[in-house]
């Protein structure tokens, strides 16, 4: 049986409500037999290293203060998460627990790592019992029982043997991390942040299928996402450069973690335990993905030259301050990175050998494919200058070139270097969905327009796709000969293929670009934003789906900091959304919409002129392939009310298109039943119309079809779609037949509105409009 080890670390589980959005996961994705392997709660292992070193300074009163402090802690998890009768056992062992602790300090008897291991051994525990409480099979395994090391090396075909007979059957069972015990049955720890090694380990043991870290963080990104908002999470890192990253202090993926999967073929993931549906970064074995570039920094580290550096020797420093320790040589002499605290314990081990060159240094590392390295180096060496940050020590190696110095490394400053040596040769895959009209048009278009954008970009279009075949092709399509290409190896495919492809592409960005009509397509957006994708949208659907989903959609988008333009959803390539952004984001405040958006019913009411039935009109523009293949379907205004709501959302509005009141051009009995019934009926919808026009004739004005949307000085809002008399003379009723209308009216154009008017259909201007959302897109990124 294939098995999968999940991992949550602290962060994943600092709260009752972090514990159970961990239950939650695991009921969703793991299978019997799988295994979790959990770190101590939030920062229970920090605050049991105070409580051990409280001991150490035999400081009574601290001690009991932090003995009390995790007891509460412990103690409201159990309160929040069980019922009293549930907790009761736990509770009970719990005491137990912490009073054999205050008993061994008494007595003087207390070993530091086994009143470390507590942390995992509670969050075990706890996690077990939460996931039977949710009729979940699931057992606490203390890992002491599983990994046995001797002299700092650990017993591997033993504890295969103890993890195969502990860990088979059909439970899921919780495992501790960070902790193993010696030969002796002493405990012992493997380092802070040890339990993705636990993880890694496991899986190994077990022969496992792959091992995922949930952590807090949506993967590795290229730069610390908390300071630089551009920083790009990268869907695949090669396990090479992972394990730099770890050696240097990255603080996603620890230093030993990986070790245990080289030669295997175990597959390991980044994923948030905050957001479970969004795809992680993949590590993946050398030679399955491009080498990326990172920029990783560094807070208060010591350098220390060292003489005559023995073999095995970081390693055993490392275990001694229980921290990854960053070793290199530089002139034929080897030097070691220390934090700051632990540079006393390292300099007393070494015993003389240890050269203190430089204490207190923060700075940063670049990380590379090695053809850029040099050419990288040199530029962060320019912004770090223009920038006034003195450089106090540089190594490079190849694959990474350090810079220490004694200032900070602040956000602007990571955000320019990030910006100018991480954020350039930017990759976008592009997936275009739908290949009708406009698609066609659109792809056609490409051909010139690509390649302008990749003059700034690695632009390539990855995936053309339709109903029931696509082409999918990593390495790009060559545009010039699509439909070729498409002849010989277009495939047939499942929602779960597509979305199966675009997990594996290996770019710095992805955009779906959709210009079908298919609500099924639009269903997928969530999944595409959860891999990480932009969306382009000529396709209305999303824009106007429940407002309970479109909300969610956009937090999604924003969360992962991932761009949504839907530009041609309205009015085809007329810049109304652009003009709405704009005037919102300059301060202004607009108070109405009014106009036409749909040409079909632009066209129809600008043409009548009273010496035709309307129904003929009606027959003419459909023979013109101007409307929907049922005109009613253009006369109910129900596309117009949909354009309207896409419009009110640009504004902020939180509206659903049943807050937009719609009154059909056509009587109520016509719009159902048969098309023949219909033209039998056909008169009803000309004395319909005659009436209403006779009746704005008379008053002087002009009959339109329109959409209006008002917001009132209290904020109210009222929407409506139906037949207007408007002014003689206005622009509305100017308008030329077939186009649309947008007439704007806001705080700075209130007695003269702002209008954009011109053709709001075709497919030409249709395609040129996603064109010109995908440009809009790649400035974005830029
Ligand atoms: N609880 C341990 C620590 O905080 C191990 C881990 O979190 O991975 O270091
Ligand atoms: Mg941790």
């Amino acid at each position: 049986m294939t098995k999968v080890v999940h991992k949550f670390g602290g962060s994943s589980l600092s709260s009752a409500a972090r514990y159970q959005a961990v239950a939650n996961i695991i009921l969703g994705q793991c299978q019997r037999g799988d295994c979790v392997v959990v770190s101590a709660a939030g920062k229970t292992t920090n605050t049991l290293v105070k409580l051990w070193q409280s001991y150490l300074q035999k400081d009574d009163n601290a001690f009991n203060d932090i003995l009390l402090q995790v007891e509460n802690h412990q103690n409201q998890l159990l309160t929040e998460l069980f019922t009293s009768q549930q907790a009761n056992t736990l509770l009970e062992k719990l005491k137990d627990e912490l009073q054999s602790i205050a008993k061994a300090a008494a007595d003087l008897n207390l070993h530091e790592a086994s009143l470390l291991a507590h942390g995992e051994v509670w969050s075990a525990r706890l996690l077990a019992h939460l996931l039977s409480t949710l009729n979940v099979s699931a057992l606490d395994v203390d890992a002491r029982s599983l990994f046995t090391q001797h002299q700092g090396q650990l017993l591997h075909a033993q504890n295969k043997q103890a993890c195969i007979e502990q860990l088979s059957g059909e439970k899921i069972h919780i495992v501790t991390g960070f902790i193993a015990s010696d030969c002796d049955g002493n405990t012992i720890t493997l380092g802070r942040n040890g339990s993705d090694y636990s993880a890694t380990l496991l899986a190994n043991y077990i022969d496992a299928q792959a091992v995922s870290i949930w952590t807090d963080t949506h993967g590795v990104f290229s730069t610390d996402p908390r300071k630089v908002s551009s920083a790009i999470k990268y869907p695949k890192v090669c396990r090479a450069q992972a394990n730099l990253l770890a050696r240097l202090g990255n603080p996603v993926l620890h230093a030993k973690t990986l070790s245990p999967l080289k030669d295997t073929n175990i597959k390991l993931q980044v994923r948030s335990s905050y957001d479970p549906e969004a795809v992680g970064t993949e590590i993946v074995k050398q030679g399955y993905s491009k080498d990326k570039r990172f920029i990783t920094t560094f807070e208060e580290l010591d350098l220390i030259r060292v003489e005559g550096l023995a073999t095995g020797e970081v390693r055993t420093l490392s275990q001694l301050i229980q921290h990854s320790i960053h070793h290199f040589s530089k002139g034929g002499e080897d030097y070691l990175l220390v934090p700051s605290n632990d540079t006393h314990a390292v300099a007393s081990h070494l015993q003389g050998r240890g050269n203190i060159v430089e204490s207190h240094l923060r700075g940063l590392a670049i990380v590379a494919p090695s053809h850029e390295t040099h050419q990288l180096t040199q530029q962060v060496a320019a912004v770090l200058e223009q920038q006034d940050v003195v450089v106090r020590f540089t190594h490079s190696d190849g694959r990474y070139a350090l810079f220490l110095t004694d200032q900070s490394i602040d956000s602007d400053v990571l955000a320019i270097l990030h910006d100018k040596v991480v954020n350039k040769g930017r990759e976008l895959a592009v997936i275009i969905a739908g290949l009708g009209n406009v698609g066609e048009v659109f792809v056609d278009q490409c051909q010139k327009q690509v390649e302008k954008l990749q003059a700034n970009f690695d632009l390539k279009i990855v995936a053309l796709v339709r109903s029931k075949e696509m082409l999918f092709c990593p390495s790009g399509i060559n545009i010039q000969n699509w439909q070729q290409q498409w002849r010989s190896e277009a495939q047939s495919y499942q929602q779960s293929d597509l979305l199966e492809r675009i997990g594996e592409l290996d770019y710095e960005h992805k955009v779906v670009i959709d210009i079908t009509a298919s609500d099924a397509f639009s269903d997928m957006y969530p999944s595409f934003v959860a891999h990480d994708c932009h969306l382009i949208s000529a396709n209305k659907y999303a824009g106007t789906a429940a407002q309970a989903w479109y909300g969610k959609l956009l937090e999604q988008l924003q969360e992962r900091n991932l761009h949504w333009r839907y530009n041609t959803s309205v009015g085809a390539g007329l810049p109304i959304n652009f003009a709405l952004a704009d005037l919102q984001n300059s301060g202004d405040a607009v108070t109405r919409i009014e106009g036409v958006f749909s040409g079909t019913l632009s066209w129809l009411c600008s043409s009548f002129d009273g010496t035709k039935p309307f129904s003929d009109l009606v027959l003419e523009a459909q023979g013109m392939g101007y409307t929907e293949p049922d005109p009613r379907e253009d006369l109910s205004g129900r596309d117009m009310q949909r354009k309207l709501l896409i419009l009110a959302r640009d504004l902020g509005l939180e509206l659903d298109v049943e807050d937009i009141a719609l009154e059909p051009l056509m009587p109520e009995h016509l719009a159902t039943g048969d098309w023949d019934s219909f033209l039998a009926k056909r008169q009803d919808l000309d004395t319909f119309y005659q009436s209403r026009y006779e009746q704005s004739q008379s008053e002087g004005k002009a009959l339109r079809y329109t959409g209006a949307l008002d917001i009132d000085e209290q904020g109210q809002v009222s929407a409506k779609v139906g037949i207007a008399y408007v002014e003689a003379g206005s622009a509305i009723a100017n308008l030329t037949p077939g186009d649309n209308i947008f007439v704007i009216t806001s705080q700075w154009y209130e007695s003269n509105p702002l209008v954009i008017q011109g053709p709001g259909a075709g497919k030409e201007v249709t395609a040129a409009g996603i064109h010109s959302d995908l440009y809009w897109l790649t400035q974005k990124l830029k």
